[in-house]
């Protein structure tokens, strides 16, 4: 009974270690293609770009990132509509203007039922 709470303890702290590391690793690739990315820009934008990311949620940027640097056109949408309703993925899922280009686009909708 004991070595049984001991293990369940020991696996609840390794998944917690785990989720620290990934956010980690994660926050850390996004910053290095924050760089990378702004130190390929002109400078005209450099600054624009930088004080922009320096406003945006840490789980918004990498889309972004992605979005400036070119990677993604999905990442693009994402970064535009978090940004529009000020970060909240909640408000991008219940986003009520049914006549904007991107609405069927909008990123964190619900999965459609099969
Ligand atoms: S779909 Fe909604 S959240 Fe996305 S850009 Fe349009 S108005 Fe903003």
């Amino acid at each position: 009974m004991r070595n049984d709470l001991l293990a369940e303890v020991r696996a609840e702290n390794l998944a917690k270690a785990n989720a620290a590391r990934k956010g980690k690793d994660s926050t850390k690739k996004t910053t290095q293609l924050l760089q990378a990315t702004i130190s390929g820009l002109d400078a005209s934008r450099r600054s624009l770009v930088e004080a922009r990311a320096s406003q945006i949620p840490e789980r918004s940027l990498r889309a972004y990132v992605r979005a400036i640097a070119g990677k993604s056109l999905r990442s693009a949408v994402t970064a535009f509509c978090s940004e529009c309703v000020g970060y909240s993925r909640k408000d991008v899922r219940n986003c009520t203007s049914l006549a904007c280009p991107l609405w069927s686009y909008r990123p964190f909708q619900k999965p459609k039922k099969v």
